[in-house]
């Protein structure tokens, strides 16, 4: 590689992936067919807003389909360009492989600023752009599935569902043609918080393992670890408040658009995201110190860094000097190829983006399946499930009772046993469970092979066997 100059983000990911598969058996070609995008699309269409005509770009790119549907979010934001988005379906691709969501990978983009628009504005936009990729079929409840990114949420993803409906009025499976949508229009509890939930899943589990918290030099639990969140947007908050608050940890540092914000005692999450949203940055903000150039913290001593905001903030530029031990990435992609190769010669630790941050589509898998089957996860066993629970109380307080002691158990416990999971629980558990085996299988590959030295290649080699053993069964 060039040292002078940082490849894109699609060069990048390209060298990630062929750093792997060249340590692979792959058969001859194979290697090219993974890595290549399959097709991408580009709209130009024209929406009549504030008395006159505004043409916007967007883009649908489908990475591979050795599994359908493919899926991915749409990103709204001005640096969305046809190679970002590539990069980012490619990533999609390896992602849900990895997790083993059965689906091929995509990602769209619409290059727009959203705050230059008001939510009328937005909603006109989004149906448009949504009719464009409907009728095409790169929106599918079976072909092509979105979901929110960066810069979208919910209120986007129930207006593109209402669109495709409008479109596809008989389509009993309409409401599965997109993911993230909000829970009275047919999503499901839990998709919005599920990428930081995820992030705090793969920790947890990273910190289960003392063999690999070794490789980092820290030691023991994520209780009193200091951590600092690039990006307090719909990831890194979630993160960074499940962390604290759940987990101990303690986040001393905050990079925000408008600049960073310190505390060594820990950051109160809640506080500093409320003083976001009411004022658009952490400036002023009394929970820390203010820091006008927020992207040093990115350099500053810690022992976790969760960049959770956008791709490429550690590069060529700045990698030399970033010191933390373990870095999580909660974005995709905010390590560049060349930074990349850096820390890994450093020794950092870099839980990779295609796992880390992969609780998003998890939970999108749950919501689409939710959306075939037409119930609620949880709607048929829940009371059955407690009815049974109570059987098993009765006969203990039966048999204590005929063995002459008297036993009741504490009404906590009674409580929490007795409970059927409901939705919102179920849903954490799948993730829970998917977190901890898709560590597994990158684990094992990183320790079983001397030539594996980072979690990242291991992560890849995963994906691609699994990708490549479906081509296998298409015959390709
Ligand atoms: N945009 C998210 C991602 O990058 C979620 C994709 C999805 O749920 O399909 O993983």
């Amino acid at each position: 590689m060039d040292a002078n100059r940082e490849p894109s983000f699609r060069e990048s990911v390209d060298m990630m992936f062929s750093h792997a598969a060249a340590m692979g058996d792959l058969p001859p070609g194979l290697e090219e067919k993974i890595r290549v995008c399959n097709a991408t699309y580009t709209v130009r269409f024209g929406v009549r807003l504030r008395g006159r005509i505004h043409t916007f770009t967007g883009y649908r790119s489908v990475h591979s389909e050795h599994m359908e549907p493919v899926k991915g979010g749409i990103r709204y934001a001005t640096s969305v360009n046809q190679d970002e988005v590539e990069a980012l379906a490619a990533l999609m691709t390896y992602k849900c492989a990895l997790v083993e969501a059965p689906f091929g990978g995509a990602k769209g983009g619409l290059c727009i600023d959203p705050r230059d628009w008001d939510e009328h504005e937005l909603e006109q936009i989004t149906r448009r752009f949504a009719y464009e990729l409907i009728k095409r079929d790169l929106i599918h409840p079976s072909q092509n599935v979105p979901a929110p990114d960066m810069g979208t949420g919910e209120r986007e993803m129930a207006w593109i569902a209402d669109q495709y409906k409008r479109i596809h009025t008989t389509d009993i499976n309409g409401n599965a043609c997109v993911t993230g949508k909000p829970t009275h229009a047919g999503g499901i509890q839990g998709r919005v918080e599920a990428t930081g939930r995820g992030v705090q899943y793969a920790l947890r589990e990273f910190f289960r393992h003392p063999e690999d918290v070794a490789k980092t030099g820290l030691s023991g639990s994520l209780e009193g670890k200091r951590v600092i969140v690039q990006g307090l947007g719909n990831v890194g908050y979630h993160a960074a408040q499940f962390l604290s608050t759940e987990d101990g940890a303690k986040v001393i540092g905050i990079v925000e658009r408008d600049g960073g914000l310190t505390n060594p005692d820990g950051l109160d999450i809640d506080a500093v995201h409320r003083w976001i949203t009411a004022n658009g940055g952490v400036q002023g903000c009394p929970e820390g110190t203010y820091l006008g150039n927020g992207a040093v913290l990115l350099e500053e001593q810690c022992d976790i860094l969760i960049p959770a905001a956008i791709e490429g903030v550690i590069n060529l530029s700045n990698v030399e000097r970033v010191k933390a031990p373990l870095i999580i990435e909660a974005a995709n992609g905010p390590i560049t190829a060349g930074a990349d190769m850096v820390l890994r010669e450093k020794g950092t630790v870099i839980i990779p983006d295609m796992y880390a941050n992969a609780g998003g589509v998890t939970v999108s898998y749950f919501e689409w399946v939710k959306n075939l089957s037409h119930i609620r996860f949880g709607r048929m066993q829940r009371r059955q499930e407690e009815a049974r629970h109570q059987l098993i109380l009765e006969q203990l307080e039966n048999l204590s009772e005929a063995m002459g002691r008297t036993w009741s158990p504490t009404p906590d416990f009674k409580q929490r046993y007795l409970r059927g999971a409901d939705e919102l629980e179920l849903v954490r558990s799948g993730l829970d469970d998917t977190m901890r085996a898709a560590y597994q299988s990158m684990r094992e590959v990183w320790h079983s092979r001397a030539d594996v030295k980072d979690l990242r290649t291991a992560a890849y080699l995963v994906a691609i066997r699994r990708v490549a053993a479906s081509y296998r069964a298409k015959g390709l």
